[in-house]
């Protein structure tokens, strides 16, 4: 066993959060190590769906390489020691240890998901890594049956994808809509008909229960009803937890994810967490925009800015699905409306476009746009501030039609 001495801040996971924490140390003078078990070069993972449908190649979504990146998982944390044990059988020591480890798919309970190894069955995807993504780009083929089991964002990614790829795509949402999390019904049924406008099989309410494998490849997947879908391919996007084993292995405070406060420190002070492995004030996001500012605030404080404070991110989605009928929305905050708001909303059929802002006490809590979204920088800026809005000359409207400066 080799023991690396080592003086300087160690950083698990090279993902998005990892990555901007290494390059913004490395640009103000505080070189970290940073350690990663992918063997691709650092990406951004945002992208992968636009690799999967074709669009991109893999090195297109390589992120700017951080000097130092060490290619192992980190196995255990030795907290009184402040060591880290590798899978390759080193020892790191730190000063600081920062978890940057991200999440991991959610595998939905299914009968038949796993084989006697605890592997999934050939045909049967996560869609998380780049991994994951090339296996399914090498699966992909016209014609190929492919479940996409999930309806939240990743699920309407892959689903878009592989049929753009001519893949003949079945859609299995448990919920009654598409993205529930982020739409409104309203923008729901537009991602809906767009899905379908690609040949995407749309089902809501639809509860699967089993997936059939024969030989060791999957042969279809069975519906809570008895109801059987012929599959060669299926993708699991049932959402993501917090990567948690390490720092629960370790004895830090964890609830869904590692808990930090406004300094991103854990229960131990020699210990940082930030993207989505990490929760702070109750949230765990896993979104990318809250996962960079939040190493940016890190580097900050690492480097001698005792003042930075990380105080949660007002953060928006976006869901750009490029094809020949492009299709763009943004939503963010409440897209429903409480008793007493105020909602303002314009709909164009034919355009297929659907903007809606719910205002509560004159401030905007949240907005959905659809197909148009000339005005999402300026809609962004007010939500994001929390100002009062204009009261003069109808503010509402104005904000829904007034694209200037965004
Ligand atoms: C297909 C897809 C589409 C997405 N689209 C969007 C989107 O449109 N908008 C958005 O905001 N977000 C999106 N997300 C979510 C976004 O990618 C995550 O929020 C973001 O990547 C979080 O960054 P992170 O660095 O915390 O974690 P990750 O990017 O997951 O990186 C964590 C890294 O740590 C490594 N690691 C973990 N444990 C260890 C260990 N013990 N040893 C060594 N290495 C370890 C992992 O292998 C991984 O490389 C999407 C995610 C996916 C999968």
């Amino acid at each position: 066993m080799s023991m690396t001495s080592n003086t300087r801040v160690v950083v698990i996971g090279a993902g998005l959060a990892g990555v901007r924490l290494a390059r913004r140390l490395g640009e103000l003078g505080t070189p970290a190590l940073l350690i990663g078990e992918e063997e691709h070069r650092p990406y951004n993972r945002v992208l992968l769906a636009e690799v999967l449908a074709g669009r991109y190649s893999p090195d297109v979504i390589a992120l700017p390489a951080p000097a130092e990146l060490t290619r192992t998982r980190v196995t255990g944390i030795d907290r009184a020691a402040r060591t880290l044990r590798c899978a390759d059988g080193t020892e790191i020591a730190y000063d600081t240890l920062v978890l940057a480890t991200g999440s991991n798919p959610v595998l939905p309970p299914l009968r038949g998901l796993f084989t006697p190894d605890h592997e999934l069955p050939e045909g049967v995807h996560a869609f998380r890594t780049m991994d994951d993504c090339l296996g399914l780009s090498k699966a992909v083929r016209p014609g190929v049956r492919a479940v996409v089991i999930g309806g939240g964002l990743l699920g309407v990614s892959a689903a878009r994808a592989l049929a753009m790829r001519g893949a003949q795509v079945v859609l299995a949402q448990q919920s009654e809509r598409l993205m529930e999390r982020q739409l409104d019904p309203a923008a729901s049924k537009l991602v809906r008909r767009h899905l379908t406008d690609l040949g995407v099989e749309v089902h809501t309410d639809l509860r699967v229960r089993d997936v059939r494998v024969v030989g060791g490849a999957v042969r279809s997947v069975e519906m809570a009803d008895g109801y059987a879908l012929d599959a060669d391919l299926v993708v699991l996007a049932c959402g993501v937890h917090p990567r948690v084993g390490l720092a629960k292995a370790a004895g830090l405070a964890v609830h869904k994810g590692v808990l930090v406060d406004d300094r991103l420190r854990t229960s131990d002070p020699h210990i940082h967490a930030i993207g989505d492995c990490a929760q702070h004030d109750g949230n765990v996001y896993g979104l990318a925009a809250p996962a960079l500012e939040q190493a940016d605030v890190l580097a900050a404080l690492l480097t001698g800015n005792d003042t930075a404070r990380y105080t949660g991110t007002r953060s928006l989605t976006r869901l750009t699905l490029a094809g020949q009928a492009p299709f763009d929305l943004a939503a963010f905050g409440e897209t429903e409306p409480r008793p007493g708001d105020d909602v303002v909303q314009l709909t164009d059929a034919t355009r297929g476009t659907y903007r809606k802002v719910v205002v509560r006490d004159d401030r905007l809590v949240g907005g959905v746009l659809v197909g148009e979204l000339g005005t999402v920088g300026a809609l962004a800026r007010a939500w994001e501030g929390a100002e009062p809005l204009p009261s003069d000359g109808g503010p509402l409207l104005h904000l829904l039609t007034n694209d200037g400066g965004s």
